[in-house]
């Protein structure tokens, strides 16, 4: 039986990390020595693999994952079966949406990383590679987007987050649960995600996109700075199902007046609301001054989709539709 291709892709984080000389693990291993360090890979699929990075993930940049994708998109035409991305497990819930939204759900995409070095005792990042690997050629994988692998769970890359600092067990999603498991040298899903709009691929610098967090108490004085500090565009994560102290409404709405701005939530997880409460501040009042409702991305992934529907020159009806695909 000839197996099929598979890309394996490094950008670095935990699951390449040894201790040095220096202070503390920093990233050392490429794609192909953690390939071949995994009992049992070679049997899933014939590895492709290399390492375009080899960093620590909070230094991966949006215009790093959106070189990534051109990758894996060139792959697709040379035969690939699927591509598996190997990196730090701080910005995975980023990374993963980013190539959600560029590569499109035709292409099985599956992030992986690690929590534990790969000299630490009980290193998670082995099992993870070959269960990224599983479900990366798994058939119920196609269709399903892009999706983060850890810890044998198997989490859709619009859901996901990093819900603890430390353990094997850190991703969650928190707002459907994961959609498959790795099990007995297969990955099954219980879940089939609809598909969500591709976006293309971008050239040049990426549109600055703000990401605030309202706290209690908060005027929202530091609004007037953003254009003039060159934000294009803003993401605000605002209170229980989108709002903020009636007083920093007319600054919402007058910053929504210059550049878009999308309605998030603070909360862990679940829609902002559209058409619920009627006191100043709240939703309903938001929206009505131009603020555009996040629908159930978190305002990290909601700060991706806006940086790209800005790069791709969407005006605000268009932007407005491209969040309608996530209430
Ligand atoms: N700080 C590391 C990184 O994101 C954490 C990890 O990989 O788990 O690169």
């Amino acid at each position: 039986m000839t197996l099929p291709r598979l890309r394996v892709l490094s950008l670095g984080g935990t699951i390449t990390m040894t201790r040095g000389n220096g202070s503390g693990i920093t990233p050392k291993l490429g794609a192909e020595e953690l390939a071949a360090s995994v009992p049992g890979l070679a049997d899933v699929a014939q590895i492709v693999a290399s390492s375009p990075f080899r960093v620590a993930s909070p230094s991966l940049s949006i215009a790093d994952l959106v070189e990534i994708a051109r990758v894996i998109r060139a792959g697709m035409a040379e035969g690939f079966a699927g591509t598996v991305v190997i990196q730090g497990t701080d910005t995975i819930e980023e990374s993963a949406f980013l190539l959600d939204l560029l590569v499109g759900a035709d292409h099985p995409v599956v992030v992986t990383g690690a929590m534990r070095g790969a000299d630490a005792p009980g290193a998670d990042g082995p099992a993870n590679l070959l269960a990224a690997a599983l479900t990366a050629v798994a058939p119920g994988a196609r269709g399903q987007g892009t999706l983060a692998v850890l810890n044998d769970q198997v989490h859709a890359a619009r859901w996901v987050q990093k819900g603890h600092t430390a353990l094997p067990s850190a991703f969650v999603s928190p707002l459907a649960g994961p959609v498959g498991l790795v099990a007995e040298g297969r990955a099954r899903f219980f879940a089939t995600l609809p598909p969500t709009p591709v976006l293309p691929v971008p050239d040049g610098e990426m549109p600055p996109v703000a990401l605030l967090r309202w706290a209690m108490g908060e005027s929202g004085r530091l609004l007037a700075a953003l254009p003039g500090l060159g934000y294009a565009g803003a993401v605000i994560e605002g209170m229980g199902a989108g709002h903020v102290p009636a007083e920093a409404a007319p600054l919402l709405g007058e910053l929504a007046a210059r550049m878009p701005v999308v309605l998030a939530s603070r909360c862990q997880t679940g829609p902002v609301f559209t058409h619920t409460y009627g006191y100043p501040g709240a939703e309903i009042d938001l929206i009505g001054r131009g603020l555009l409702p996040g629908g159930t991305l978190s305002g990290l992934k909601a700060r991706l989709l806006l940086t790209l529907c800005l790069r791709a020159g969407m005006d605000t009806a268009a932007i407005a539709s491209a969040f309608a695909a996530y209430r």
